[in-house]
């Protein structure tokens, strides 16, 4: 089930997500090459997740192939990616420690007050991050460090795992 149950309607108007400028980042972690040892809600349903070449709006940009482009629809919904569940919140890390932050890029950022999206962070912390193993969190790390978010608001400082 969605976390952040952001409304089809404003996604089909805004039409930011899903696809990627090149070269790609904040694409699902399911689709890179070098995912490595992942928990499964970042792929729950195994179907391939691809990143198609094209352009759009005379920009080179991926797409990922589980987008249905006439409905703005995902065909993996509801059981899509965790990354992709969660958005506008992300995983980051900042100074070498895990955060989870706010994309305020999407305007569904600006609906909520902070301190509901403080409350989201804090669910999805308590109800994946500290279920999941030490490899997994190092697997994921390794992907947050590839993404920038440069208009991120830092929500909450994830546990420091490493010894
Ligand atoms: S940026 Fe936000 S509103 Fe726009 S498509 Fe993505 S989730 Fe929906
Ligand atoms: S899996 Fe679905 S929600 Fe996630 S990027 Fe692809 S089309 Fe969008």
């Amino acid at each position: 089930m969605p976390l952040l149950d952001v409304p089809h309607t404003l996604c089909q108007s805004c039409r930011q997500c899903c696809h990627f400028f090149l070269p790609p980042e904040m694409t699902p972690f399911a689709s890179r090459e070098e995912s490595g040892h992942l928990p499964p809600e970042f792929h729950p349903t195994k179907e391939p997740i691809a990143l198609l070449v094209g352009t759009r709006e005379g920009f080179p940009v991926s797409t990922c192939s589980r987008l249905e482009e006439s409905s703005f629809s995902c065909r993996s919904w509801p059981e899509h990616p965790l990354d992709c569940r969660i958005y506008p919140l992300v995983f980051t890390i900042e100074q070498g420690e895990p955060f989870i932050a706010l994309d305020t890029t999407c305007p569904y950022a600006a609906e909520k007050p902070a301190s509901w999206f403080q409350e989201k962070a804090m669910e999805l912390r308590d109800r994946y991050w500290n279920a999941w193993t030490i490899e997994h969190k190092k697997a994921l790390c390794q992907q947050f460090a590839l993404d920038t978010f440069p208009e991120r608001r830092l929500l909450l400082r994830l546990d420091t795992f490493l010894p």
